[in-house]
């Protein structure tokens, strides 16, 4: 038998300590149990305390453009399904790639007009391999990362071991004082997305595309939270702009606005086959369900040929601003789809998220610490393409109520 010490070290004990320490900040993550129709969305089921259910219309959807519940999407994962089977049974290396992996990899390069593509199993993942093996690619290497980029990001600088410079966010002026002070020969990657998830501005592209030029530099950007929505054919903020050439990596998820799930990066030849060939992220995981690669690739297609859906989807963040701004709702404007009210306050936004739930069926989740900083906690609205007008002015209404009632 084991014996303990009387003094021994009580785990649990520092671990409840932190988690209501979280819980006293109003910081801890509470789940919502729901259950989700594919025809009815975005209105789905939760499941409340009592163990009733309520009809509840969600606003937190990163599924844009309806693509999860999309027949062709639907159509696509179960007949792969039901010839392929379900897991791929391998890693890429050992009989983890098939015929629907490949074509997945070149309909994203294709849409994106580069070289080649390596999809991972979550645009996270992409991002903490690709910038980590990057990184380390080149003798003292420095990465200039943008203040407001996601934490996968900062993760994969972080296991990238490499020194970093972080430049106020979207600020050209604070990135070229950073840049200048480096030897011209020192390897470098400004790293930046295209529209940012919380705050929903959109970078200077082209602008950061000439410093990175000009200071020796190469770029990597990911635009999870712009394919699909922007560009002629879904291709993202780079494509629209016209400078996709100037970027050397874009990531992307298809999680988001393809309402289905994993990452990739596309980028040339050697750049997609030197992370292939190094990151371990890639090389030691089981490869994605033939399915999921099918039903990602109907969806980029089904999109790219699709344009009334992306009209649909930018039609209806323009009436939501229209109608917040006739009922006086006080949300950040941005040149993107993310609207942003900021209550400044974690505790008052689940006070607000939890009101909006009970009271009125909308579901909207508090963003708080570290997603955001402290003092910009607040709700972060999303209207997709499958949300009505009456939904949104329901929405508007609630809001109101709750904002002006002192919650
Ligand atoms: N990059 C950004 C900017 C994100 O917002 C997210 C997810 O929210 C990711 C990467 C990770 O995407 P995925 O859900 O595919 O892991």
């Amino acid at each position: 038998m084991i014996e303990l010490s009387v003094m021994s070290l009580d785990y649990t004990a520092i671990l409840n300590q932190k988690i209501n320490a979280l819980k006293h900040q109003g910081n801890y993550r509470y789940f919502l149990p729901l259950s989700k129709t594919a025809a009815s969305q975005p209105v789905f089921k939760r499941y409340t305390e009592g163990g009733g259910e309520q009809a509840v219309v969600n606003w937190t959807s990163n599924d844009y453009m309806g693509m999860s519940a999309d027949t062709d999407v639907i159509q696509a994962l179960v007949e792969t399904a039901q010839t392929d089977g379900v897991g791929s049974g391998g890693t890429r290396n050992i009989s983890g790639t098939t015929a629907r992996h490949i074509l997945l990899e070149k309909t994203v390069a294709e849409l994106h007009n580069k070289e080649a593509a390596h999809i991972f199993n979550s645009a996270y993942l992409a991002n903490s391999a690709a910038i980590s093996i990057l990184g380390r690619a080149f003798p003292d290497t420095i990465i200039f990362s943008d203040a407001e980029n996601h934490a996968s990001m900062i993760e994969g600088i972080k296991l990238s071991r490499c020194e970093k410079k972080v430049f106020k966010h979207n600020d050209l002026d604070h990135l070229e004082s950073l840049l200048v002070q480096q030897d011209i020969d020192r390897p470098k990657i400004i790293a930046f997305e295209s529209v940012y998830s919380m705050s929903g501005t959109i970078a200077p592209i082209q602008s950061i595309a000439k410093l990175a030029k000009k200071y020796n530099a190469l770029t990597y950007l990911d635009e999870v939270h712009a394919v699909g929505m922007y560009g002629k054919y879904g291709e993202g903020i780079a494509g629209q702009m016209g400078c996709s050439q100037y970027i050397d990596i874009i990531i992307v998820t298809f999680a988001k606005a393809y309402g289905c799930v994993c990452g990739y990066i596309t980028a040339s030849a050697t750049l997609c086959d030197y992370i292939r060939s190094f990151g371990e992220g890639f090389i030691f995981t089981t490869s994605l369900p033939p399915a999921i690669c099918s039903a990602a690739t109907a969806s980029i297609v089904k999109i790219k040929n699709t344009p009334e859906l992306r009209v649909q989807f930018h039609k209806n963040v323009k009436i939501l601003r229209g109608v917040f701004k006739e009922n006086d709702i006080p949300f950040e404007d941005n040149p993107s789809h993310i609207t942003r009210i900021i209550l400044g306050d974690a505790k008052r936004s689940k006070v607000v998220a939890d009101t909006l739930l009970n009271q009125y069926g909308i579901y909207l989740q508090p963003i708080n610490y570290p997603t955001v900083p402290r003092g910009q906690e607040g709700l972060r609205i999303v209207v997709t393409a499958r949300h009505t007008v009456a939904q949104i002015e329901y929405l508007a209404l609630a809001l109101k109520e709750v904002l002006s009632s002192g919650s």
